[in-house]
């Protein structure tokens, strides 16, 4: 049997926020209440982004709050060279192809629900004269359906809806949706619970599991914390600062947010109390399955 795990993969591109709590916290619960193991991944592909002692904050910001990971922390930065190896292997099995076209040629295309879809123009081969600029993943038809244990069924048909996607950027930088199935299919992960920000992209995930004949892992999208104008809460929009000396009332409130009911008297209690009653009590199926909440 494959032992079940978890993970919270953080971009350091700022310091945890209320939102960012909430997800830690929620697939923490969530592997914690299954015995599972719970990973921490450091989401540092995107050098222009990483902010300098973004990461140090958010692993301290952690330990702060009681959600201690398994094992040791893993960087993408570490793992450009599997992440090369795995666009090569794509490339030749004839799942992913050499895009030659600037980002506004490969905008050319009907309207998707993230953008233009791709038009399809080096999915035969680059055009005479065309030097190769990124890598992109072949989509088909198939209705991708995601059973989402918190947001319910939610289904895609990427051809129609996406396009065939980035997989290495123009900049050489292998894209989020490539990397984050490498390395959970490289930790074991089991199980994903993160924000539904992310719910669009994971009929895209799954179509690269496919590819190359992995199971997926099973998905938890939590609603997201959005500000009175409906921005997500982060740290360009105006994040709440995490009141560092009163833990156990944040990790009280991300509670009550993800509907888990605590008892008022978890609001003065300290953050192993906290967590102890949150790990006994804690269920998904209590989290509204709605993809955002305003704060
Ligand atoms: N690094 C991503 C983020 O911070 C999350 C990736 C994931 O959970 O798949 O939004």
């Amino acid at each position: 049997m494959v032992a079940l795990a978890g993970r919270f993969a953080p971009s350091p591109s700022g310091p945890l926020h209320l939102g960012s709590l909430l997800a830690a916290l929620g697939s923490y619960l969530q592997a914690r209440a299954q015995g599972a193991q719970w990973y921490l991944r450091i989401d540092d592909l995107d050098t222009p982004r990483v902010q300098p002692g973004a990461e140090r904050a958010i692993l301290d910001a952690l330990v702060h709050f009681g959600l201690v990971w398994d094992g040791p922390v893993l960087r993408q930065s570490s793992r450009r060279e599997a992440y090369r190896r795995a666009i090569r292997w794509l490339k030749r099995h004839g799942h992913a192809f050499d895009c030659g076209c600037t980002r506004r040629e490969a905008q050319d295309g009907t309207h998707g629900i993230e953008g233009p879809v791709y038009p399809g123009t080096c999915r035969g081969g680059l055009p005479d004269g065309r030097e190769p600029r990124s890598v992109r993943f072949i989509v088909d038809s198939r209705v991708r359906a995601v059973n989402d244990h918190v947001q319910g069924v939610y289904t895609q048909r990427l051809d129609r809806d996406i396009g065939d996607f980035v997989i290495r950027r123009a900049d050489g930088i292998t894209a989020y949706q490539l990397a984050t199935i490498l390395d959970d299919h490289e930790q074991g992960v089991s199980e994903v619970i993160r924000g539904a920000d992310l719910l669009s992209s994971t009929p895209r995930q799954i179509a690269l599991y496919d590819a190359f004949d992995w199971a997926p892992p099973a998905y938890g999208h939590l609603p997201i914390l959005v500000d009175a104008g409906g921005e997500k809460l982060g740290k360009s929009t105006g994040a709440l600062a995490l009141e560092s000396h009163a833990p156990g009332a944040q990790l009280y409130r991300c509670l009550v947010l993800l509907g888990q009911d605590p008892p008022p008297a978890f609001q003065t209690a300290s953050v192993a109390r906290v967590l102890a009653w949150a790990t006994d009590n804690w269920s998904l199926e209590r989290v509204p399955a709605t993809a955002q909440m305003t704060l």
